[in-house]
C-alpha cells in the first residue's frame, strides 16, 4: 500500500472547473447543491454524508455502525454506498472529519469499489493504513490516494467544492470541523464535537475562525447533536485524570484492567499517565488496541517511554500489581480481548478475583447496551469489581457537547438552515427544540432519516429526494454484506434449533424406509422418540402423497400402479412404482422434481413440528445418494 502526496497540500488540486465567483453568473447558476445525509442520522454511527452539485460530488466520513443483539453473527454495519459507486465518475473525494471507527471504519469497504481520494489529518491516515494492512483487507487500497487536510492547512478544492479543516474537541486529537464553501455559499460540517478549554492532547476548538464564518454568512450548519437532550456545558477530558488517579490508587495491589474505544487517544494517554504515576506498566490487550496506540505514538500523541507500554504476552512476567491492562471490547464485543478474559478464554490474562475493571467508553451506540450488560455480568460471576460510569458519574467525559456547546456554536454561526447529523429521530427533534429557543425558526432546521436530502438554490432550501437505501451486515472477514435472510435463519436457528431430514436415494429411488431425522437444539431426543418417530411418518406420507397415492398397506397395489400408469401417460414426475416379490415397496422415483418434494417435506413437516411443540426449528431436508 502507499500513500500518495501525504504531505503536498499544493498538488492537491484535483478538479476540473473549480469554484469561482463567476461560477455565480454562469449558466450554471440553476444548479443545486444537495446534501444528502446518507447514514448517520438515525443510528449515532455509521456516519457519512453526500454533498452533491452538478456534476460534482463529495463525501463527508465513511464509518461503521455496530449490529443490534437481532443481528446475529454480523460484526459490523456500513452505510448503503451504492449511490457513491453508481456515480463513481462524478464522485471527486471523500473527507474525513477524525479518526473514529464510526467515522472512518467503512473506508476498506468504500475503496473496494470505488477508489476516491481521502482527505484527512495524519491520525486518519494511520489509522486507516492500520486497517488496510489486516489480512481480510489485502489489496484493498493498494493505491489509496490519501491527501493531508489539517486544521492548520491550506483548503483544498474539489471540483465545485473548497473545502478547509478547523479545529474542533473531541475525543479522538485532532479533530475538524470542514467549511465546504460551495457555489450557493457556504456549509459547515461539524460532526463530533464538544468546546473544550483545556483539552488533553489538542488546543481549544477554534470558536474565532468559526465567529469569522458566521460573521461572512453560512448557509447551512450540518451540527453534532447527540447531547442535545444533556444540560449544561461539557466538562473537560482533563478532569479525568484525577478520577482515574483515585480508582488506581484504591486498587492498590489489584489487578486492573481499563477498557474504552481503541480511537480515544485522549483517553488512553490520561489512563497511561495514571498507570505510570503508580508505577505501573501498560499492558495493551487486544489487536484494535494495539493498532492506535502504535499509530499515535509514531505521530507523537502519546509522549511516554518505551517501556511504558508491554504486551499482553509479556505481562504474563510481571506481578498483576505492577501493570494496568488496557484492554479492547468496551462494547460487549464477542471475541474481543476482554470478552475472552471474561470467559476464561484468554491465553494470556487470567483474571483475578477481586479484579479491578472499568468500563470508561463514550456513551454506547444504541443495540450494544445488552452485550456491554452480558459482558458485566460474566466478569462479576467471575469476582471482578464492575465500574462504569453509571455506577461512578465522573468516569467518562463525553466527547460530543452537551446543549450549552451546541447552543454556544449555532448563536456564533447563526446559519440560515440547520441539519442535525450523528444522533437519532430523538436527538435530532432536541436539537430543533433547542435552536428554536434561540430565535431560530423551527422550519430551518431539516430533521432528516438516512437516504433524505435537502436542496439548496438561490439562498433557499427545501427538501429533496430521498435514496432508497438497504441495511448492509458485515459478517467476519467477508467484504460484500449479508442479506436479511441470513440474518433470519440465524435468528430462527438461534432460537428454534435445526430439524435435518435425511431422504436416501439410491439411482434417483427414494428409500422412503430409511429416512433419518436429526434435530440440535430443538428439543431433547431421548425424551421425544415418539414425537421423532410420528415425524418421520409425516415424511413418510408427504412422500406418498405426492405420488398420487397412499402407498401403504391399506392401498392394493393394483390400484397403485393403475393410477400411477394414468399418471405416468399424463407426464407426471412419478415414472415407478418398484414392485417387489409381488408386494409394492415404498421406494419411489420421482423423475426430476427433487426440489418440490423437498419443499413439501419442509412446510409440512415444519407445520408438524410447530403444531406439537409451538416451536418453530430450521426445517432442512437433504437428498443423499447412498
Ligand atoms: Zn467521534
Amino acid at each position: 500500500m502507499k500513500f500518495i502526496n501525504t504531505d503536498k497540500m499544493k498538488n492537491i488540486n484535483i478538479n476540473q472547473g473549480s469554484f469561482s465567483i463567476d461560477n455565480l453568473n454562469n449558466p450554471e447558476q440553476d444548479k443545486k447543491l444537495k446534501i444528502i445525509t446518507l447514514s448517520g442520522t438515525e443510528s449515532v454511527t455509521k456516519n457519512m454524508t453526500i454533498y452533491e452539485y452538478g456534476d460534482d460530488i463529495i463525501a463527508v466520513d465513511c464509518g461503521i455502525g455496530y449490529p443490534d443483539s437481532e443481528m446475529l453473527g454480523v460484526d459490523v454495519v456500513i452505510p448503503d454506498m451504492t449511490y457513491l459507486v453508481e456515480n463513481a465518475h462524478r464522485f471527486k473525494g471523500l473527507f474525513i472529519t477524525h479518526g473514529h471507527e464510526d467515522h472512518i471504519g467503512a473506508i476498506p469497504y468504500l475503496l473496494k469499489q470505488v477508489n476516491v481520494p481521502i482527505y484527512g489529518n495524519k491520525l486518519v491516515q494511520g489509522f486507516i493504513g492500520e486497517r488496510l494492512k489486516e489480512k481480510r483487507f489485502s489489496g484493498i487500497g493498494e493505491n489509496i490516494s490519501f491527501h493531508l487536510l489539517t486544521s492548520e492547512g491550506e483548503e483544498v478544492t474539489v471540483g465545485s467544492f473548497t473545502v478547509s479543516g478547523f479545529r474542533v474537541n473531541h475525543s479522538v486529537p485532532s479533530s475538524m470541523g470542514l467549511a465546504i464553501k460551495t457555489p450557493v455559499g457556504m456549509v459547515l460540517h461539524m460532526a463530533d464535537y464538544k468546546i473544550d478549554w483545556t483539552p488533553v492532547l489538542d488546543k481549544p476548538i477554534d470558536l474565532a475562525k468559526i465567529a469569522e464564518f458566521g460573521e461572512k454568512g453560512v448557509l447551512c450548519l450540518l451540527s453534532d447533536c447527540l447531547g442535545a437532550t444533556t444540560d449544561g456545558y461539557s466538562k473537560s477530558e482533563t478532569s479525568l485524570s484525577s478520577t482515574f488517579h483515585e480508582l488506581f490508587e484504591q486498587a492498590s495491589d489489584r489487578q486492573i484492567m481499563v477498557t474504552t474505544i481503541s480511537s480515544n487517544i485522549s483517553r488512553i494517554y490520561q489512563i497511561t499517565d495514571a498507570a505510570l504515576k503508580m508505577e505501573r506498566k501498560v499492558a495493551l490487550s487486544g489487536r484494535s488496541i494495539d493498532q492506535s496506540v502504535r499509530v499515535a505514538r509514531g505521530l507523537g500523541y502519546l509522549p511516554f517511554p518505551d517501556d511504558a507500554f508491554i504486551t499482553d504476552e509479556d505481562a504474563m512476567r510481571y506481578l498483576q500489581k505492577d501493570l494496568v491492562y488496557i484492554i479492547a471490547g468496551c462494547y460487549g464485543q464477542q471475541g474481543s480481548a476482554l470478552d475472552r478474559v471474561a470467559r476464561g478464554e484468554h491465553s494470556n490474562i487470567v483474571l483475578e478475583q477481586d479484579s479491578l475493571v472499568v468500563f470508561s467508553a463514550d456513551p454506547n451506540p444504541p443495540g450494544v447496551e445488552e452485550d456491554v450488560e452480558r459482558l458485566m455480568d460474566q466478569l462479576t460471576l467471575r469476582g471482578a469489581e464492575v465500574i462504569y460510569s453509571k455506577i461512578q458519574e465522573n468516569l467518562h467525559v463525553s466527547g460530543h457537547g452537551p446543549k450549552g456547546d451546541l447552543t454556544t456554536i449555532a448563536s456564533i454561526v447563526r446559519p440560515k438552515y440547520f441539519i442535525p447529523i450523528g444522533g437519532t429521530v430523538t436527538k435530532a427533534r432536541a436539537y430543533r427544540d433547542l435552536v428554536s429557543k434561540l430565535g431560530f425558526d423551527k422550519n430551518s432546521v431539516f430533521e432528516l432519516l438516512e437516504g433524505e436530502s435537502v436542496e439548496f438554490s438561490d439562498g433557499h432550501a427545501k427538501r429533496g429526494e430521498r435514496l432508497t437505501l438497504k441495511q448492509i451486515l458485515i459478517d467476519g472477514s467477508s467484504v460484500a454484506g449479508i442479506g436479511p435472510m441470513v440474518i433470519k435463519d440465524r435468528e430462527q436457528l438461534s432460537t428454534d434449533g435445526v430439524f435435518v431430514v435425511v431422504v436416501p436415494m439410491r439411482g434417483g429411488v427414494i428409500l422412503r424406509d430409511k429416512i433419518e431425522v436429526i434435530t440440535r437444539g430443538f428439543i431433547y431426543v431421548r425424551e421425544s422418540k415418539e414425537l421423532m418417530n410420528r415425524s418421520k411418518d409425516v415424511i413418510g406420507r408427504i412422500i406418498d402423497k405426492m405420488n398420487g397415492n397412499q402407498i401403504n398397506q391399506d392401498n392394493g397395489g393394483k390400484k397403485n400402479r393403475k393410477k400411477d400408469k394414468q399418471k405416468k401417460d399424463q407426464g407426471s414426475d412419478l415414472v415407478e412404482i418398484n414392485a417387489v416379490n409381488g408386494d409394492i415397496t415404498t421406494d419411489v422415483v420421482f423423475k426430476h422434481d427433487w426440489g418440490a418434494v423437498k419443499g413439501k417435506i419442509e412446510k409440512d413437516v415444519g407445520r408438524f413440528l410447530y403444531k406439537e411443540t409451538g416451536r418453530n426449528p430450521m426445517v432442512i431436508v437433504h437428498g443423499m445418494d447412498v
